[in-house]
């Protein structure tokens, strides 16, 4: 084994379990503050004014506009939202969407943030940023974007859909699958994407027969907890890539995208470093992309890009851009493979290694 590595750990507070969001107001007055701005989507703001009027007079209100992408334009709202409120911090209570506006405001204005997450994305503990501006989509990795405090607490996720629940974890899980083989990857971060593989073994085909099962809800965030932080913590390679150049060019659904990806880009890499990834066969059973294909399929997954609205002839544009500037990756990565790929990908066939 090598024992070369650098661990820097993440200096946010996590606060874990049933209820717990109810010790928002708690965690506003002990980070300093005494006004929060509570960000939504219009979806949930029903959830985020009942968690206004919770924080009482250290609330200050609602900005329930978050959405997709984190359009520039927004942020500015919320912004001149922030200065007539004099908010000195953001909860944003939801998913990546709502995340992605606190951690544009901070990025801004360093104001702090305690993130109360509803899906399994893992945003919230990351200090990474994409935002869009013109259609155009850009990243940033600041310490400022990171949030201060994340209280996961399995009570709000217990009315995700079954379907956004399973694509959202495979968008975890995927996370945690390239931390294996990153170049930058240490003891700890392999720790952690194996129990978090391991806790969406166990928890995500439970969800579809009892999604208001508190155990199994809270099995899946402690997955999305794990698999997000090393996401945070070491980078990410082919199967990040291509997401990025599918949702970003041709606009397919964030989570979906990955769910569908996720065995293709494992079982390519598995062929260049099967002693990394060996926990995959040995969690999922039989081959490592192969063993994945049908843990999605069992947890009814959309397995193909065709159904996300792509067409075939969009395969070489995609192709081309994901290799034109690509990430660091395991295995080396030419224009011909990726579009082979892409196109056992976008029929949806299993993979074979
Ligand atoms: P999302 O935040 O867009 O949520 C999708 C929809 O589900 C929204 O309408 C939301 O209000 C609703 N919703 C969320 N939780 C719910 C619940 N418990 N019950 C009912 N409805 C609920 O989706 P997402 O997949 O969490 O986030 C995707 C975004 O996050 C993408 O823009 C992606 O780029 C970003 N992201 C960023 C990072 C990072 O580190 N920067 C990491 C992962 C994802």
């Amino acid at each position: 084994m090598n024992h070369n590595f650098v661990y820097s750990g993440s200096p946010a507070h996590i606060i874990f379990g049933e209820g717990k969001s109810a010790l928002a107001g708690e965690w506003v007055e002990k980070i300093g503050c005494k006004k929060a701005l509570v960000l939504s989507t219009p979806q949930q703001q029903a959830d985020a004014e009942a968690l206004a009027e919770r924080l009482g007079p250290l609330s200050a209100g609602v900005f329930p506009g978050a959405v997709m992408h984190t359009p520039v334009d927004v942020t500015e709202k919320a912004m001149e939202v922030v200065a007539r409120t004099s908010a000195d911090c953001v909860v944003s209570l939801g998913g990546g969407s709502t995340t992605g506006l606190g951690k544009a405001i901070a990025y801004r204005i360093d104001l702090p943030q305690i993130v109360i997450p509803t899906t399994y994305a893992g945003s919230e503990v990351t200090p990474i940023l994409g935002q869009t501006e013109g259609g155009c989509k850009t990243t940033v990795r600041h310490p400022s974007i990171l949030p201060e405090v994340v209280i996961y607490d399995p009570a709000l996720t217990l009315g995700l859909p079954v379907g956004m629940s399973i694509n959202s974890g495979l968008n975890a899980m995927a996370h945690a699958v390239e931390a294996l083989y990153a170049q930058d990857r240490n003891p700890i971060s392999t720790l952690m994407a194996v129990e978090g593989l391991r806790a969406f073994k166990t928890s995500l085909p439970k969800i579809a027969g009892s999604p208001r099962d508190m155990a199994v809800r809270a099995d899946a965030l402690y997955g999305a907890w794990l698999c997000g932080t090393v996401l945070g913590t070491v980078g990410m390679a082919l199967h990040h890539k291509i997401c990025h150049t599918l949702g970003g060019t041709f606009d397919t659904p964030h989570a979906e995208t990955h769910a569908i990806m996720l065995p293709h880009t494992a079982g390519y890499n598995a062929a260049a470093v099967p002693e990394l990834l060996a926990p995959i066969a040995e969690i999922f059973g039989g081959s490592v992309g192969g063993g994945i294909w049908d843990f999605a399929k069992e947890a009814g997954a959309p397995l193909a890009l065709r159904d996300l609205g792509l067409s075939e002839a969009d395969l070489d544009r995609a192709a081309e851009i994901a290799t034109e500037n690509p990430y660091w990756n395991p295995r080396p990565v030419d224009r011909r493979s990726i579009r082979d790929l892409l196109q056992d990908a976008w029929e949806g066939r299993r993979p074979a290694r």
